[in-house]
């Protein structure tokens, strides 16, 4: 008896498929009844991109893959039915990094909305690219809007890159950044996220992707998520989007810290905790005034100390 390390590409309702990447070489498995949940508020005890050992049980007529293992995981990317849902799932888990998908029109992009999803990822320990996608659309009508948005976020430590399939913009540089890792893709409906992983990889088909989630909705067994290795080199998770949660596992005081530039400066202020509001000698409102942290940000940050206290 062998034990031989794999990755989750997909739950797939009574059993998992497994790939020992970097080769795309799916084979199913099952679960040993033995692993327990570690949190009992999560419903599912395997996600996509779980790294798990295995190995193979002999006793049954075909030799079927057996999970024994779940390894550490790195990070993850976890879902509450509700906001104030005990239960959760989680979604993916050892993201290298998201690609979290925005448009300047058609949907126009709520800047309080992608910071909370930015928040999000900091909070579970993934770096994150914005994408300024269908660019074609607006490159020549508001070039400064371009440019204020990219200066918000790479002053905030994000990397901006902006796309348009119709044009090819960009479609290589993340095509670039995705080889060797894995890749979670989010974004609001309607956002260009198909269209983007189609161009990375026209032998991938997200639509059926959606089709199945519908289909699937309700249903506890099988996620709706799933790993697809790019014909370029690396793989995509394609999430119907990464929620920005109700802030309840997050203290007051803590949100800050998910704001990388906030995290920066603010080791300087007078006071620890410091909610970088009303305190005098606050390193944050300085660096704000000094125009050092967007404006933007800041609007989004006092947004989620407001919704904070709503939830408590
Ligand atoms: P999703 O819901 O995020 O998966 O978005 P889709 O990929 O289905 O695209 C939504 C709509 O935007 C479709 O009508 C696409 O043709 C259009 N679209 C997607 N990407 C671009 C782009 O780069 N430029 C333009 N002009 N339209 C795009
Ligand atoms: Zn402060």
């Amino acid at each position: 008896m062998s034990l031989q390390e794999a990755t989750v590409v997909k739950n797939a309702g009574s059993h998992y498929l497994l790939s020992a990447l970097p080769s795309w070489d799916v084979f199913p498995a099952v679960l040993r009844g033995k692993i327990r949940l570690k949190a009992s508020e999560i419903t599912n005890p395997i996600a996509v991109g779980d790294r798990v050992r295995y190995e193979w049980d002999s006793d049954g007529p075909d030799g079927m893959a057996v999970i024994t293992e779940i390894l550490p995981r790195r990070n993850y990317v976890i879902r509450r039915s509700t906001n104030l849902s005990r239960q959760a799932h989680i979604i993916a888990a050892n993201v290298d990094r998201a690609y979290l998908i925005v448009s300047l029109l058609f949907p126009e992009v709520k800047l309080p909305f992608l910071d909370r999803i930015l928040v999000t990822c900091e909070l579970y320990g993934i770096p994150a690219t914005i994408v300024l996608s269908k660019t074609d659309l607006y490159r020549d009508v508001a070039p400064e809007q371009i440019a204020r948005f990219r200066e918000i976020y790479e002053g905030a430590g994000y990397p901006v890159i902006e796309t348009s399939v119709r044009t090819g913009e960009g479609i290589d540089e993340i095509r670039r950044a995705c080889n060797g890792c894995v890749n979670l893709f989010s974004g609001e409906s309607g956002v260009g996220k198909s269209s983007l992983i189609k161009a990375l990889d026209p032998s991938l088909d997200p639509k059926i992707g959606e089709i199945s989630l519908a289909h699937l909705q309700g249903k506890h067994t099988t996620s709706l998520y799933e790993m697809y290795p790019l014909a370029s080199g690396g793989y995509v998770i394609d999430s119907p989007g990464i929620r920005g949660f109700g802030l309840v596992d997050v203290e007051k005081e803590e949100i800050a810290r998910y704001f990388p530039e906030m995290l920066r400066v603010s080791e300087g202020c007078r006071f620890t905790p410091c909610t970088h509001t009303h305190e005098p000698g606050c390193a944050v409102k300085a660096a704000l005034d000094a125009g050092e942290i967007a404006p933007e940000r800041y609007n989004s940050y006092l947004g989620m100390l407001e919704e904070d206290k709503k939830f408590r």
